[in-house]
């Protein structure tokens, strides 16, 4: 979420040139489409371009034909002009935006190891909607916003909640910070190999080899278990890491609503080239079969 007015020139210059409707002719509707990075909340936006608010999010939402999006609250974020909320207040909030779009919208816990306890998301893990299925599918990481290492013993707690309730671990990476590096992500997985983890921004605005190479070799020696997010990627940076780890390791993401009204004009064109570029059974795994095995999404 930050260098963000960098990122969005390098992304629009993806965007189609005309203000296009979310499916433009020609194009593949996203109807099948999950994507599992997303937000909610109050803060405005870092550098002020951008509406990331939970009306944004629906509003976003209600334009877009994706079938699920996951999301979590970035009022749990400790960040400068955030509202730094409790882990239960900004889990609660959650929890209620997906009981009121039980049909399209699922959860991630926030976690902030900083100053919170792994114990208080518990409660959380035990959530259901009336037909059964999960209020939560995961628990949110951002290492450089709360102050701790993903390497850090104190998310040992976290990873053991994700192990005792069958939820994935997604956790914001960057390569050019000591603390979000994909390189302490492998450490910790290391330490929970049964437990998912999720790269998200496979290490970020334009180096994504670092945390290509620590997937493939997790996967190559089976010491942990690491998946790569989509969100700031180019498509050809997304077809270069599914060449790299394989489709069955790679999901889309895209820090929805990050881009407004126009966000999914944005990634649908991008999706097209993956959909041209990849056999289907491939193209079905990155955009949402892999997501339905890993957060149990139908
Ligand atoms: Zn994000």
């Amino acid at each position: 979420m930050w260098r963000g007015c960098v990122l969005s020139i390098v992304l629009l210059a993806c965007a189609p040139e005309e203000e296009s409707p979310v499916v433009s002719a020609g194009m593949e509707p996203l109807t099948n489409v999950i994507d599992i990075h997303g937000h909610h909340g109050t803060l405005r936006t870092d550098y002020g371009q951008y509406d990331i608010t939970t009306e944004s999010f629906l509003s976003v939402l209600s334009a877009s034909q994706v079938k699920w999006v996951v999301v979590s609250n970035l009022d749990g974020a400790s960040v400068e002009g955030g509202a730094d909320v409790q882990q239960s207040a900004a889990n609660a909030a959650t929890s209620k935006l997906v009981r009121e779009h039980p049909s399209r919208v699922r959860g991630l816990l926030w976690a902030k190891p900083n100053e919170g306890t792994p114990s208080e998301l518990i409660p959380f893990t035990s959530e259901r909607l009336p037909d059964g299925s999960r209020v939560f599918v995961g628990v949110k990481l951002h290492p450089d916003w709360q102050s701790v290492s993903a390497a850090d013993t104190s998310i040992d707690g976290y990873m053991a909640v994700c192990r005792a309730a069958g939820l994935t671990m997604m956790i914001h990476t960057d390569v050019s910070s000591p603390l979000s590096h994909p390189e302490k992500v492998f450490d910790l997985g290391k330490r929970f190999p049964d437990v998912p983890i999720v790269l998200y921004h496979m290490g970020f605005f334009g180096e994504h080899e670092v945390a290509m190479e620590v997937v493939r070799r997790a996967t190559a020696e089976g010491s942990a278990n690491l998946y790569l997010e989509t969100s700031s990627a180019s498509a050809e940076d997304i077809l270069a890491a599914i060449r790299q780890v394989g489709a069955e390791r790679v999901l889309f993401g895209s820090d929805v609503p990050y881009f407004g009204a126009l966000h999914y004009a944005i990634y649908g064109s991008i999706l097209e080239t993956l959909r041209s570029a990849l056999p289907p059974a491939e193209y079905a795994l990155v955009t949402h079969g892999n997501a339905q095995r890993l957060l149990g999404l139908e």
